[in-house]
């Protein structure tokens, strides 16, 4: 049976303006990172993509190297796109990147012109789009000159293959230098994209105030540090988790849900319950406590997790006495 997407499901989110862009995305976006690879369900992929969409999730998040292998996830997201979600296009902000190895070659890694073009003509390729809406350098380049990878970017959206850009994971110096050399080339920065969440608050450090001061929005990824941050682990490594998977490329490992982590997240989870939300809800509403969050970019291999997060938007704030208490466990 073809896709309807729900009729109510702009009722079902809110949407934050990205910094002061023309742009609103929703509070939770659906990231692409894994779970849309080769190895993966594609009828379970569908499912994740038509929940979220039918929650009023409006922004999908991919990279050229989502997969495995590498572009898989742009080729499944492609597929279900066409089959899908077409009639929906100018409802969708979809999103891409390049910055980490492509393929082979002095071409296909980093920050140069050379790379982001042709990235992106075949990120765009692999999903079937003529454009994606934002277009962002994946990660900082010590060698190649700012300029050209800013100047790329510029280029890009001249050529009408995105309609805005971001950067992701700079730290806040080189952050400040690119969206300066954005403004003057006349293509502004639209969003940062960095990892930001109980357990990894670097971005308190400066970013924030930046992004703030410069009114560019701000998406965050891993905001529930892979799974860490919900009930999965609370009673030891599910088979079919993150970690239980043996996935490479960046996932989660055994090594790191030690019993010092695991009864961090069973504290919060209990602050959790006193707020009537599961751990996941609440982690996410934790990142989104702060206005200057545009979105929180969820990963998601089943369907219901998608549904479950949703609920983090019913309550975003937190008393002094609970965010207190939070920190104090943190900090143990
Ligand atoms: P999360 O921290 O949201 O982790 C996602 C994982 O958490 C899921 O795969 C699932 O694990 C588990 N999970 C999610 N919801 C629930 C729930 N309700 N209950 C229980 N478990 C749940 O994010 P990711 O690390 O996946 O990153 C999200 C996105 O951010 C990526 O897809 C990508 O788009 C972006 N990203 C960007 C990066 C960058 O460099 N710019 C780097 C990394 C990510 P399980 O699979 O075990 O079920």
């Amino acid at each position: 049976m073809s896709y309807s997407a729900n009729k109510n499901r702009y009722d079902l989110m809110q949407y934050r303006r990205c910094g002061n862009s023309g742009l609103k995305l929703p509070l939770i976006s659906l990231g692409l990172w894994h779970n849309f690879g080769e190895i993966d369900d594609y009828e379970n992929c569908c499912k994740i993509l038509h929940t979220a969409f039918d929650n009023g999730i409006t922004h999908f998040d991919l990279a050229n190297n989502y997969g495995p292998p590498p572009g898989a996830a742009e080729v499944t997201f492609g597929k279900i796109f066409k089959k899908d979600f077409k009639p929906y296009r100018d409802e969708l902000i979809i999103s891409s990147k390049a910055g980490y190895l492509m393929w082979d070659g002095p071409y296909g890694d980093w920050g140069s012109k050379k790379y982001l073009v042709a990235s992106l003509d075949q990120s765009l390729q692999r999903m079937g789009l003529d454009y994606v809406d934002i277009f962002y350098h994946h990660r900082p380049d010590p060698e190649t000159p700012l300029e050209e990878t800013m100047t790329a970017l510029d280029l890009i959206v001249r050529q009408g293959k995105a309609l805005y850009v971001g950067i992701s994971s700079y730290q806040p110096e080189e952050a400040a230098k690119a969206f300066e050399m954005l403004k003057k080339l006349g293509t502004p920065c639209l969003i940062h994209q960095p990892r930001y969440s109980m357990l990894d608050r670097w971005v308190e450090n400066g970013l924030l105030d930046l992004l703030g001061k410069e009114k560019v929005g701000c998406i965050t990824f891993s905001s529930l540090a892979q799974g860490i941050l919900t009930n999965k682990y609370l009673k030891g490594i599910p088979k079919d988790s993150r970690v239980g998977r043996h996935l490479e490329n960046g996932a989660i490992s055994e090594s790191q849900v030690t019993n010092e982590i695991i009864d961090k997240a069973k504290k919060l989870n209990a602050i959790a319950a006193e707020r009537n939300q599961s751990l996941a809800q609440m982690a996410i509403a934790w990142v989104l406590k702060d206005e200057r969050i545009t979105s929180v970019i969820l990963g998601a291999s089943k369907p219901k997790q998608v549904s479950d997060a949703i609920g983090a938007i019913k309550n975003y704030s937190f008393s002094k006495e609970e965010l207190e208490r939070i920190d104090k466990i943190l900090n143990q």
